[in-house]
């Protein structure tokens, strides 16, 4: 599904195309356990663009954000990150390019090491890529914490002297250090009160400005996420079922799934969208190993209808921008390949003849 908001005149900087990412194995005589935890995924971040990506626990967006930086194996498609193939490369290649990718966690302490000061751990990936001598990386190191809003003199503390909101900082001067172009951030202020929230969405999106980053935002709060992206687009079992716009899928979500996760922001919040109206999804996602044929949020969809129990619905264009795969949104009938829309075909409906273009009456 396409998501970027691009600069003009360039193109997406990540191009996720028809990723699948699986777990387990079939075992012998098929008995093992296959999870489908990404299936089929097509998502585009542009340049200095923050795409956010949302969906239940199990969803399978953080899989994707790891997949999108190869830090889990692909089963098939292709991600591109400025045009370049990651999926082609291997061993020094692919280290190399991930000077252009990192990742921001929820918990820091699982990029930090608890018992290094924090300069080193900063400093760590400066050696390692750049080969900074010890005073040019401390003279980085003090750059980078200030860029985060830290006082240089905490260089030589330990990650226990500090807050989650500092150690958070932290992770971030690590992950920029280098200069990348994408960074993913996987729930990374979720564990933050909200004010330290709000802070460090705020350096996220001054970093951004400054450095031209582009994020892909993984969180399961969607308050956060309409405060800090420019596009959504939304996981379910492995699928992304609607993208867009943030503003137009805050405000019209087109699929039952967005409907649903929306309506459970609580009335209170001041970016509540819709109606008002609570829609409460009875069960639990469906086993990843063993999804439901047609689409794959039936099971759980108050508006399902034969058809969803069948095939699973084609991903199609929303007005105001964005695209949904849902039954209820399919255009209609198509004639030599277009929708009857689109052929200028007036149907009875509204009292109109019929008429049906010579280009279109004459195809094949
Ligand atoms: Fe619901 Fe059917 Fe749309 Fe799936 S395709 S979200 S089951 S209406």
């Amino acid at each position: 599904m396409n998501t970027a908001g691009t600069t003009p005149g360039t193109g997406p900087l990540l191009e996720i195309e028809d990723l699948r990412v699986t777990f387990g194995s079939p075992g012998p005589r098929g008995r093992g356990r296959v999870v489908r935890a990404v299936d089929g995924v097509s998502l585009q971040v542009g340049r200095g663009r923050t795409v956010g990506l949302v969906g239940e626990s199990g969803s399978g967006k953080s899989t994707l954000g790891r997949a999108a930086l190869r830090l889990v194996p692909v089963r098939s498609g292709r991600v591109s990150l400025d045009g370049r193939d990651l999926t082609a490369l291997r061993g020094r290649a692919l280290r190399q390019a991930r000077r252009d990718m990192q990742m921001v966690f929820q918990d820091p302490y699982s990029s930090l090491d608890p018992s290094a000061v924090i300069g080193d751990s900063i400093a760590e990936p400066l050696r390692e890529h750049e080969g900074l001598s010890r005073r040019d990386a401390e003279r980085r190191v003090k750059e980078l914490l200030d860029v985060v809003g830290l006082p240089a003199g905490h260089a030589g503390r330990y990650p226990s002297e500090f807050s989650g909101g500092q150690r958070q900082r932290v992770a971030i001067a690590r992950a920029v250090a280098l200069n990348p172009s994408l960074v993913v951030c996987d729930e990374a202020v979720s564990a933050l009160d909200v004010s330290t929230q709000n802070q460090v969405i705020n350096l996220l999106e001054d970093l951004r400005a400054r450095f031209e980053l582009s994020y892909l935002f993984i969180a399961h709060d969607l308050a956060v996420v309409r405060h800090i992206a420019h596009e959504v687009a939304v996981m379910y079992l492995g699928h992304v079922v609607e993208t867009g716009p943030t503003d137009r899928v805050y405000d019209s979500p087109a699929h039952p799934y967005t409907q649903a996760l929306l309506s459970a922001i609580p009335a209170s919040h001041p970016r509540r969208a819709g109606t008002g109206t609570r829609m409460l999804l009875s069960g639990d996602l469906p086993d990843p190993a063993d999804p439901p044929p047609g689409c794959a949020f039936a099971t759980r969809c108050p508006y399902a209808m034969d058809v969803c129990r069948e095939a699973p619905p084609a991903t199609t264009p929303v007005d105001g921008g964005g695209e949904v795969a849902c039954h209820l949104q399919t255009s209609g009938p198509t004639l030599a390949g277009r929708t009857l829309d689109a052929a200028g075909v007036r149907a009875e409906r509204d009292g109109s003849p019929d008429v049906v273009p010579a280009a279109v009456r004459d195809a094949p």
